[in-house]
């Protein structure tokens, strides 16, 4: 006999746990599928776990304000304790540095309209907060091999602006954890190491799931949550030419290094969002410092077509792109000899949006397209993704009136529309991790 549930979710990392918990919470019997040995192994592993507001768009700051408060009450959201420890929420506040971008100027408008906290910080009380901060201007990003690279800052950069209600997560995979042992407490199930093959569908409506090693899953209700493989788990059902917006994996390293000698950056400094330079960066414990990349015009992007197959190691001009980038913000800093960091994979969608939204087959939803920068929001799309797929499922017409969701603590409105499959692709965006908004 076929194994059963009310829904499967496809993938069990931070964002396939965070729905799992919140359908199960709504009465759901939900089945996660992971073809890795644990939750949270994935991409979600390797994620800078980042908690931060500035987003563009006034969608993109509602909801990250919103993942802010989920991750200060995270042991009382989850209502149990988890033997493995539960994660913790470091919170650090956020600099934006005021560049050429302008992306401050959007992210500004929606902090005053929805009531985020800030302060705009001069250049002085940059220098007061964190002395090892150059306040010279760089702009535009540059690779080290540009000759201009280390050229002499003629300019200064206008101030930053400080987010204090943001920060990081410690251990985004021990986050994980504790969601799946959330769901479980309510009725969810896990399975790893077990590969869905094959989207079993009938007269337009999901049936379930077919495992690669045969097993057979039926459920009504089947959710795409693969990070970097949602393109191949769509292709399964089926489910891409109805999609005005696509995803695909992307190659992104982290880098690793010390901070300077002279500054406790791992208690004293902040989240940094550098688009003056390209990069983004972040306390890490043992008074390290974690640096990605803003994905500048410049960083060539480096798209895969099978995630499970490509360069897991870090790369020598990368590497030297972003460490080099840090160095000239903060000109302390000692170049480390030996190359740290990780290699993972964005799922990144055409617009650097996401995709929350139900698909051209009944029964079949997808939260996917992540783009780098979700992890934040992990528990705020387990409750949309909820809250959409329950009330599609007893007739709500998505497509034509997408839903408003009152978000739970801020109370603001979330509008799924935004994150629809059938959107034009966003104008507004800069297709880059800066997005239509500030990647991570
Ligand atoms: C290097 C890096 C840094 C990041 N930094 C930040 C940050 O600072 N802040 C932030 O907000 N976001 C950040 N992100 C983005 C964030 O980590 C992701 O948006 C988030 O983790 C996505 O979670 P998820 O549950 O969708 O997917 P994932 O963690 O990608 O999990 C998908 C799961 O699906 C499983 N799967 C795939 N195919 C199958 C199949 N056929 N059968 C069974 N299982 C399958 C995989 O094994 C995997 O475990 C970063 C991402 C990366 C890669």
């Amino acid at each position: 006999m076929a194994k059963r549930a009310d829904a499967i979710i496809i993938g069990a990392g931070v964002i396939g746990a965070a729905v799992a918990f919140e359908l199960a919470k709504r009465g759901y019997r939900t089945l996660n599928v992971d073809k890795l040995p644990a939750s949270g192994y994935g991409p979600t592993s390797n994620s800078c776990a980042i908690v931060r507001a500035h987003y563009s768009s006034r969608e993109g700051v509602a909801m990250a304000y919103e993942g802010f408060f989920y991750w200060k009450d995270w042991a009382r959201y989850l209502g149990v304790v988890d033997d493995a420890g539960t994660a913790r929420y470091m919170n650090c506040g956020t600099v934006l540095l005021k560049s050429a971008t302008g992306h401050h100027e959007k992210v500004l408008k929606h902090y005053r309209d929805l009531g985020v906290e800030y302060e705009e910080w001069d250049n002085r009380t940059l220098v007061e907060k964190i002395p090892v901060y150059s306040t010279d201007a760089f702009w535009p990003p540059k690779r080290p091999d540009d000759p201009h690279f280390w050229d002499e800052a003629e300019v200064e950069l206008d101030g930053a602006i400080f987010t204090p209600g943001s920060g990081y997560v410690n251990d985004p995979q021990l986050s994980t954890h504790n969601l799946q042992r959330a769901a479980e407490a309510k009725g969810g199930e896990f399975i790893f190491r077990k590969a869905v093959g094959e989207i079993r569908r009938e007269n337009g409506r999901v049936q379930g799931v077919t495992l690669t090693d045969g097993l057979e899953i039926d459920a009504p209700i089947v959710v795409n949550v693969a990070g970097p493989h949602s393109f191949v788990i769509n292709r399964m059902a089926g489910v891409e030419d109805d999609m005005n917006v696509k995803t695909r994996a992307l190659r992104h390293e982290v880098h690793h290094v010390p901070a300077p000698p002279d500054f406790d950056f791992e208690h004293d400094g902040f989240h940094t969002s550098d688009g003056d330079t390209g990069i983004y960066f972040r306390p890490e414990s043992g008074n390290h410092i974690l640096i990605g990349s803003e994905d500048p015009d410049c960083d060539p992007r480096v798209w895969v077509d099978d995630p499970d197959n490509y360069n897991r190691g870090v790369t020598e001009k990368q590497w030297e792109a972003q460490v080099y980038r840090l160095a000239r913000r903060m000109p302390s800093l000692r170049i480390p000899t030996e190359r740290k960091g990780i290699v993972d994979l964005y799922d990144v969608s055409d617009d650097w949006i996401p995709i929350y939204d139900r698909s051209s087959v009944d029964g079949f939803y997808m939260a996917i397209g992540t783009s780098g920068n979700q992890f934040k929001n992990a528990p705020v799309v387990g409750h949309l993704m909820a809250e959409l797929i329950d009330r599609v499922e007893h007739g709500h017409d998505q497509d034509n009136d997408p839903l408003k969701v009152r978000s739970v603590y801020t109370g603001l409105e979330l509008d799924s529309g935004f994150y629809s499959r059938k959107r034009e692709v966003n104008p507004n965006s800069s297709f880059s991790v800066n997005g239509e908004e500030c990647r991570t």
